[in-house]
């Protein structure tokens, strides 16, 4: 029976072999949602879906104004609309 923190579901299990060749089970933090563009909410291109909410990976961002915040299509279509605006 694992400790009273860990019998709750707030924690993933993964069956892990360790080197003895037992099985055990792991408790990591699940995994996070997907990031959406904050606009249209499509899932954003260029970022990690796999993250885990512990470790740094690379790739959370996109080197783009608002990269990981909106998605190119939304990026372009206020750009436009920006300039026609201002052009006015
Ligand atoms: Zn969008």
């Amino acid at each position: 029976m694992p400790r009273p923190a860990l019998r709750s579901r707030r924690l993933r299990r993964t069956q892990t072999r360790t080197p003895g060749g037992k099985h055990v089970v792991h408790y990591e933090k699940r995994l996070a949602s997907k990031p959406r563009c904050a606009i249209c909410g499509k899932p954003l291109q260029g970022i990690d879906e796999a993250r885990v909410k512990t470790r740094h990976v690379s790739g959370l961002t996109v080197s783009r104004p608002y990269g990981g915040y909106i998605c190119h299509r939304c990026l372009a279509l206020a750009l436009r609309m920006a300039v026609r605006l201002s052009s006015t």
